[in-house]
């Protein structure tokens, strides 16, 4: 961009003037395309791609405040990183350095690197983190940050079973979130599919989001399996339809450590996990082997960390996850502690796939909970809660200091699946099973079906709480 196009009278900047479409698909390859070639490269291709991909994106951090001001303090120079051979000399950031940087350069913090006043004139979208309290994250997406990421959409739904005319029924929240827009986007520009934008419930009212599904012949639902499980039940209890009659084709969700087979017989439809975050987009999801989730590797480079010393977790062993990102241009990431616990999937899978495999997302580090001595996902508590059938897999975890000495405990709350379950049994049965899994005792009380929501928002939001932590703050 000259200085001379920067007058803003006289020029517009235009997205479909922004990019080079066909050179972007040459380098991205979108889904089918992506199948026949980078999905199945060798290992050295993948890597020299990667390397090239990651020495461009380095060069572009240097030119950005934020890394010249995080590198520097660890005593990085331009021409220091080379390749990605010198990954582990960059030291690691995460959403408290982002934080810092928006609260330091306000309104958007100085890892975006655009000048707004003086900078080059291109279109730019706004999405956020889906933040549950305070004010939202926000990220700011040039045309290629975007543009890649649509692809990569697109790449994923194919891969789940999405094909042209296919009509996806997103019940992701609608707004500053990046989850459902990110969905409209790659749908629509990338798979040939029709975006049946219905959002959260506090959007469409479940009943709604049942009618139009079966008026419109929505074929594949695009959500987090909470609200899958709601909209079932709703379907069944309320309705006296069994789900499975809509005749889903699939269940696109964020799946962690919940239900895989309980959310597949409600719908009589395969579900498949993805994992994707606000500055990233997808970044991994699982192919119809459903034996991990591939990570696209020409976009990424995906580290799993031990939490405490930063170390490589052997293939198999949990750790957290640190992402960089080989295409952003607005705002790249490299090296960001995403706080997401995951672990390497062993072996190769049967589609054939070069890419590398994680094993879903067991649950975020900062949610990780220190109970006696042992560490507690509220995830893993709810998968353990989906496990039986006198729940409907809702809950939430509490914890609270009981005493001075630093005692925390804490209570699970479920919903019974019908007024027939006999409360007292299921606490004792689902508090053993509790510490039996997870060596830790635990207070469980059961609520009658929808009270949960309060704590949970489960219906007016697409971020479903699961823990509340009631420790004083310190
Ligand atoms: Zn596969």
């Amino acid at each position: 961009m000259t200085a001379a196009s920067r007058n803003l009278d006289d020029h517009v900047p235009r997205y479909y003037d922004s990019l080079d479409f066909k050179a972007l698909w040459q380098q991205y390859p979108p889904a089918p395309e992506y199948f026949r070639n980078t999905y199945l490269a060798s290992a050295e291709a993948l890597r020299a791609a990667k390397d090239e991909r990651f020495r461009w994106q380095v060069e572009r951090c240097w030119q950005i405040p934020f890394y010249q001001r995080h590198w520097g303090a660890a005593g990085l120079a331009p021409g220091d990183i080379r390749g990605l051979a010198d990954l582990d000399k960059i030291p690691v950031f995460d959403v408290h350095d982002l934080r810092a940087s928006i609260e330091r350069c306000p309104p958007f913090g100085d890892f975006i690197g655009i000048d707004f006043e003086n900078g080059e004139a291109i279109p730019m979208v706004l999405q956020t983190s889906g933040g549950t309290t305070g004010l939202p994250r926000p990220m700011i997406f040039a045309p290629r940050d975007r543009e890649v990421m649509n692809i990569i959409t697109g790449r994923r739904l194919y891969m789940q079973g999405v094909r042209p005319f296919d009509r996806l029924q997103v019940v992701l929240s609608l707004g500053l979130a990046n989850g459902g827009f990110l969905a409209r986007e790659g749908i629509w520009k990338y798979t040939g599919a029709i975006p049946v934008m219905t959002g959260s419930g506090a959007q469409t009212p479940t009943r709604r989001q049942l009618e139009i599904m079966a008026a419109w012949k929505t074929n594949f639902l695009v959500g987090f399996p909470a609200y899958l499980r709601h909209m079932a039940v709703v379907a069944r209890e309320e309705l006296g339809i069994d789900p499975k009659t809509y005749g889903m084709k699939g269940l696109i969700v964020h799946l962690g450590t919940d239900n895989r087979k309980a959310l597949e017989d409600l719908w009589g439809a395969p579900c498949y996990d993805t994992y994707g975050t606000n500055e990233f987009g997808s970044i991994a999801a699982e192919c119809a082997e459903q034996s991990g989730l591939h990570l696209f590797e020409d976009a990424f480079e995906l580290e799993i960390r031990d939490q405490e010393t930063l170390a490589p977790t052997p293939v198999g062993e949990r750790g957290v996850v640190v992402l960089t990102s080989l295409f952003k241009h607005a705002a790249p990431m490299i090296r960001f502690n995403t706080n997401d616990v995951s672990a390497w999937t062993p072996g190769t899978c049967a589609c054939g796939s070069t890419h590398a495999r994680i094993g879903g997302i067991f649950g975020r580090a900062d949610n990780m909970v220190k109970l006696r001595g042992t560490n507690v996902f509220p995830e893993a508590v709810g998968a353990l809660v989906s496990e039986n059938r006198a729940t409907n897999g809702e809950y939430c975890c509490v914890v609270e200091r009981v005493d001075d000495e630093g005692r925390d405990e804490m209570t699970v709350h479920v919903e019974a699946s019908d007024a027939s379950v006999d409360a007292a049994a299921l606490a004792k049965t689902l508090s053993e099973r509790i510490k039996e899994a997870l060596g830790v005792k635990m207070t469980v009380r059961v609520a009658p079906r929808g009270e949960l929501s309060a704590m949970t928002g489960l219906n007016a939001t697409s971020k479903v709480k699961r823990l509340i932590d009631k420790r004083p703050q310190n």
